[in-house]
């Protein structure tokens, strides 16, 4: 069995796929930069069409970390890992 490993371009971790059509989501888009602990999922209160770019249907969901003052927002979108090519 191929061992296949894609590596994250963000935090570069590197993740453990079974196939080359494989994906893995790594949750490093979830972590506080700053202080590295768990962020909360935060809905904007903005009108969702603000969002809807393209008319591009994703659900826009900011991660935010209350642990400081004022609160961090993470802005970063969940990132895929595909198999290194
Ligand atoms: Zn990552
Ligand atoms: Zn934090």
């Amino acid at each position: 069995m191929e061992n296949l490993a894609g590596k994250c371009p963000k935090c570069g971790r590197t993740h453990l796929l079974r196939s080359r059509e494989d994906m893995v989501v790594c949750d490093c888009w979830r972590i506080c930069p700053i202080c590295g602990g768990e962020m909360t999922p935060y809905l904007p209160d903005t009108a969702p069409k603000t969002y809807a770019l393209n008319g591009l249907r994703e659900l826009q969901v900011l991660m935010v970390c209350t642990c400081h003052s004022p609160p961090f927002y993470g802005t970063q979108k969940p990132v895929e890992v595909k198999a290194d090519a």
